[in-house]
């Protein structure tokens, strides 16, 4: 029997703060009842009522291949006829190491954990442990999960007052990472010149989408990496969403740079709870029990969650990222020319990841997002909707295409055409 959205939804409520697990789910920013859906298949999700939707939030980026894709089904199902937690030691988190570490530059050892936010966590300690540093640069705009260093933003005045940007983070620990705008090498520099014995690490969303998509000169990212040398101090790309999203080797391939530290998720569980630490040896070798930074998860590399990203990740080519971009340049003309009939919006995109961007002008910094974005995104997200149209319900977040986005881009066009 099928439920029913409003339904689900006012039940919900009075149980599950907002009714979601995670805030960027509620539809509060975009004043409509929230759906609630049942089944997805490739491109597509059904709603409780039965209604089919084309999906442009893909569970917010894991389902690189779309949603129940065959090879990953199966290897799912076999791998759940073996057991599902072993809490030791077992084949299956070594067969992904051994896949990434053999197709990664830099990559040379891996702890696997289970979200993106846990392998920042633990990037950070990691950091501070190898360098005996305590300062974190971090860029506003760039979304790091919800650890309480990374919940900070700029303060008004001096780049080195910061505040939390969440209740509850305690003013101390806003002391120790301070927050730099995107693009802005001089105040960086500025900031090593004065703190650089004491900065353990960069970290940075070398492609932010966290934030709208605020593509950056790669001139930008290589001179943050040399500074970070020149003080020795770390650099720590976190690539939850570009890691093998942009190109297997995510952004660090295409700007030829080597993070000391990277932080994947999303894609590399293939929609499972994964998230992992990977980098050079001598750092990651710090970590428990080789090294004296501790870290732990009683269900890291859970072997359902190993098995559903190597199946993911060995379907992806370098003919995936070529057929990606192509589906992504009809998408982002389809809905272009739809979305101009109502607002002045510039879709920007980059390989697979989208954003409908107000106005005309290209935005690269948090601070150039105008505050009244959500007007306009309420206007093109209500109208999707009514269209079997879903995007994810916030002005902020990017839009996912998929492989399996190839199948649907004709009916986009006639739903959007109408
Ligand atoms: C999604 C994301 C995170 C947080 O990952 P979770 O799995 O949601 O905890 C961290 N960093 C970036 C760049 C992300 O996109």
């Amino acid at each position: 029997m099928k439920g029913n959205s409003k339904e689900l939804y006012n039940a919900s409520l009075k149980i599950i703060p907002g009714a979601v697990h995670s805030p960027v789910r509620s539809f509060s920013g975009v004043h409509e009842t929230p759906i609630f859906f049942d089944s997805a298949n490739g491109a597509k999700m059904t709603s409780e009522e039965g209604r089919d939707y084309i999906d442009f939030c893909m569970s917010f980026g894991p389902l690189i291949l779309g949603h129940r894709d065959p090879i990953v089904e199966e290897s799912l199902k076999m791998a759940l006829s073996k057991g599902w937690s072993f809490g030791t030691c077992e084949r299956y988190s070594y067969e992904l190491s051994d896949y990434l570490v053999s197709r990664i530059d830099h990559i040379d050892k891996i702890r696997f954990v289970n979200s993106g936010t846990e392998a920042v966590m633990t990037a950070l300690r990691l950091a501070r442990g190898f360098t005996r540093r305590n300062k974190i640069i971090k860029f506003n705009g760039c979304y790091h999960g919800h650890t309480d260093s990374m919940l900070i933003k700029a303060g008004s005045g001096v780049a080195t007052m910061t505040e939390s940007s969440s209740k509850g983070v305690p003013p101390g620990i806003s002391n120790d990472t301070i927050v730099c705008e995107l693009g802005d090498y001089e105040t960086v520099e500025g900031i090593f010149e004065t703190h650089g014995n004491d900065i353990a690490a960069i970290i940075i969303e070398p492609l932010p989408a966290n934030n709208g998509l605020l593509v950056q000169e790669k001139s930008f990212i290589v001179k943050l990496d040399k500074l970070a040398k020149k003080y020795k101090s770390l650099m720590i790309f976190d690539e939850v969403i570009s890691g093998f999203r942009v190109a297997f080797g995510g952004m660090a391939e295409i700007l030829g740079i080597k993070p000391d530290i990277c932080t994947y998720g999303k894609i590399i569980g293939g929609g499972l709870p994964v998230g992992a630490v990977c980098g050079r040896g001598d750092i990651m070798d710090y970590l428990a029990p080789v090294g004296g930074v501790y870290q732990a998860g009683t269900l890291s590399a859970n072997p359902l969650a190993m098995v559903g990203g190597l199946a993911t990740l060995k379907q992806l080519d370098a003919n995936s990222y070529i057929e990606l971009e192509e589906v992504t340049n009809n998408i982002v003309r389809i809905i272009g020319k739809w979305a101009n009939k109502y607002v002045p919006t510039n879709v920007v995109h980059k390989s697979s990841l989208f954003w409908l961007s107000p106005g005309e002008e290209v935005i690269s910094k948090a601070s150039n997002i105008p505050a009244n974005i959500g007007e306009s995104f309420q206007v093109l997200f209500t109208k999707a909707l009514e269209k079997g149209i879903y995007f994810a319900p916030s002005a902020y977040e990017v839009g996912f295409v998929s492989l399996a986005h190839k199948a649907i881009i004709h009916e986009l066009e006639v739903k959007l055409n109408d």
